[in-house]
């Protein structure tokens, strides 16, 4: 590729970039009808409910999200064991810091959310790794994923009395390529004393923990494997 070739390519990439991140020169109703539209599952004419429900909202209601929004930069921090999003300033959540839990399991979850699926089901007591997303079937390294704190951690785990890894991703291709990622990194980092073990599917194929209903997430627990 020529010189002038790869300024055009990196001019038009610009270009498509601005278009597509750059909301501040857009009217106050595009504006937000786009920045709706990059939350997940949002799509063009929900975003624009949402903004026309805000339009007819009261100024107050509006203050409020803007204030709760600006809440989520000062008061809002991640676990620096779980890397879960928590309330608060201190460094470790109300989970890593509760004693009482089964220190000799750690659950490894895509999302906060599939975290708070398996809390809600009441039937695991050990402790979390937010693992934060899934790696893309495209065999991308997603880069944002937290693998290297996990690896991180294990060793202080493992002086804590770990000895198994649960392994519990989505019933979909994402999930297990994510399993499989998940163990092949271990193998190399693990000393072969830890048992890592994948939730059963009792979770039907295409489920997530997160609308999973407790019993279906006990007997996938129970029949990890
Ligand atoms: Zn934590």
């Amino acid at each position: 590729m020529s010189f002038l070739e790869k300024t055009k390519r990196f001019a038009f990439l610009s270009i498509g970039y601005t278009l597509v991140t750059n909301t501040s020169s857009m009217d106050p109703l595009e504006r937000l009808t786009a920045l709706f539209e990059k939350f997940p599952g949002i799509g063009p004419r929900q975003a624009n409910r949402f903004v026309q429900f805000l339009l007819r909202s009261s100024p107050s209601l509006r203050r409020e999200l803007v204030s709760a929004l600006q809440g989520l930069n000062s008061g809002v921090q991640q676990c620096t064991q779980c890397m879960r999003f928590q309330a608060g300033k201190d460094s470790l959540c109300t989970i890593c810091r509760n004693p009482h839990r089964n220190n000799r399991v750690v659950t490894i979850v895509a999302t906060d959310t599939d975290l708070a699926a398996l809390e809600r089901s009441g039937s695991y007591n050990g402790y979390y790794f937010v693992l934060g997303g899934l790696v893309t079937l495209a065999g991308d390294k997603n880069p944002s994923l937290h693998t290297q704190q996990f690896l991180d951690s294990l060793s202080s785990r493992t002086n804590q009395g770990l000895e198994e890894i649960i392994l519990a991703f989505p019933a979909n291709p994402e999930g297990d390529a994510t399993a499989g990622f998940i163990r092949e990194m271990l193998s190399h980092s693990n000393d072969q004393l830890l048992k890592i073990t994948s939730l059963g599917r009792g979770l039907s194929t295409g489920s997530e923990l997160e609308y999973a209903d407790p019993d279906t997430i006990r007997s996938a627990l129970e029949s990890r494997k």
